[in-house]
């Protein structure tokens, strides 16, 4: 068979132009671990606690966070905007109401400032009743982990220029719903946003679980398959052309697991085939609902006495999420993971909004695309029908946007197309056929 191919390593050498350069400062474990200690400090971040006392309770720390977003911008000329958005919402966990507030870091983009990445954590914590407001609920790993990771990237990103905006968020009301996830996605839907990624960070900051397990070297980047957001037309399709392991969401997953494989020294990628843990979700789920890419990272083995934990000892056995379990060394993995996916999808053109294929009953097949802005070139990719990666690929030039892969035929192949900048940052890849698209416009929302 004529088959184009690339060798993986020849792919890899051009694949991640915006890799850590040697004067790339890394995270500082110390750093995260002072931020996950002011944190605790508030006492409890529980988001029915109070909003207004200067010491105490979930109005402090979201205090604290703009505090440190003013504070970064100060160091950079003014290059992040701090902006609260907030909204009251009741439910199951809110009955009497409240206003659930997130606070945002904006770094925005110097070509393309319509589009973009958005990194976050939940500021709010909790403890056994999640209806406790006032007990003591440090939640350090659960997620004042994910915040620190939040500011410590804003801190060092904010030193560099990026194509797209860089949205730093710290969110509210996980715990009680998801409601600052759902804020923030509504607010993007609302914005016009371009959202090429949202990474979630949440319970980042421990490596050893329940069972004695420790793991440093590896991170959990869950993605979903089969979309949230899929019609029965959609999913018809997506199961039609055997599009289930390359949604949006999964692309964006497979993306991350390039760039750690790509840069030494970084965290093994554990791409784990389902949306969240078994049958949880967290602060992404809002973002799927709404059609957009999405993931959660978490550290790849819990310890659950110390998650959602009244602090208390019982037979000798220790409960309560507090700073002396976190091994700040591997949060400072996490982080750099984070970042090096900022720097690489930021400094990227979008993906392409769609890809379509022909060459039924045919030896050929065609790939098509829709043109992106800015892009300096694109690159065809394919992959035996058989495996989970991209294994093959062939660039294209900027002014083209089809190409016909002789040879390739379209019932044993899967396709995708990513965009690539003049320095060669790659986009996500958008997967030929794909209902939706890149999901990066996200798609009409539900009732609001
Ligand atoms: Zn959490």
């Amino acid at each position: 068979m004529k088959h184009i191919l690339l060798a993986p390593a020849l792919l890899l050498s051009t694949a991640v132009a915006a890799q850590t350069p040697a004067d790339h400062a890394a995270p500082d474990p110390q750093r995260l671990r002072d931020n996950v200690q002011t944190l605790v400090d508030f006492g409890t971040r529980h988001t029915l606690s109070s909003a207004t006392d200067p010491e105490r309770g979930i109005g402090a720390a979201r205090a604290f966070a703009a505090d440190r977003f003013r504070t970064i911008s100060k160091d950079c000329g003014g290059c992040i905007t701090v902006e609260t958005i907030g909204e009251t919402v009741t439910g199951d966990r809110i009955p009497q109401g409240v206003r659930v507030e997130d606070v945002l870091g904006i770094q925005r983009g110097t070509g393309d400032p319509d589009r973009v990445i958005i990194v976050q954590g939940h500021i709010d914590s909790r403890v056994s009743d999640v209806m406790d407001a006032s007990s003591d609920a440090p939640g350090a790993n659960d997620d004042a982990s994910g915040v620190a990771l939040v500011l410590e990237a804003a801190r060092l990103l904010s030193r560099e220029r990026f194509d797209a905006t860089i949205i730093y968020a710290a969110l509210s009301g996980e715990e009680q719903g998801l409601f600052g996830g759902e804020l923030l996605a509504k607010t993007a839907a609302q914005r016009g946003w371009t959202v090429s990624a949202v990474l979630n960070n949440d319970v980042v900051g421990n490596s050893n679980g329940i069972g004695g397990q420790h793991v440093a070297d590896q991170v959990r980047v869950f993605s979903e398959g089969l979309r949230t957001v899929a019609d029965a037309e959609a999913a018809a399709t997506q199961r039609a052309i055997g599009g289930e392991d390359d949604s949006p969401s999964r692309a964006l997953a497979k993306a991350i697991d390039r760039v750690a494989s790509a840069a030494p020294g970084r965290l093994e990628v554990l791409a784990i085939r389902r949306p969240d843990r078994f049958r949880r979700g967290g602060d992404h789920t809002p973002f799927l609902k709404r059609g957009y890419p999405a993931i959660r990272f978490s550290e790849v083995v819990e310890h659950y006495d110390y998650q959602h934990q009244d602090l208390r000892t019982e037979d000798g056995r220790v409960y309560g999420d507090t700073i002396d379990k976190m091994d700040f060394d591997y949060l400072a993995r996490v982080t750099a993971l984070n970042m090096d996916v900022i720097r690489e999808l930021a400094a990227a053109p979008a993906a392409p909004a769609s890809v379509d294929i022909e060459g039924a009953v045919s030896a050929d097949t065609t790939v098509s695309w829709a043109p992106v802005k800015n892009a300096a070139g694109y690159r065809v990719h394919w992959r035996r029908a058989d495996q989970m990666d991209w294994t093959d690929a062939r660039n294209i030039p900027a002014d083209q946007t089809q190409a016909v892969l002789e040879g390739v035929i379209i019932d044993n192949n899967l396709f995708g197309v990513s965009a690539l900048s003049a320095d060669g940052a790659q986009s996500v890849v958008t997967f030929a056929g794909m209902p939706g698209g890149s999901g990066a416009t996200g798609v009409a929302a539900e009732a609001e």
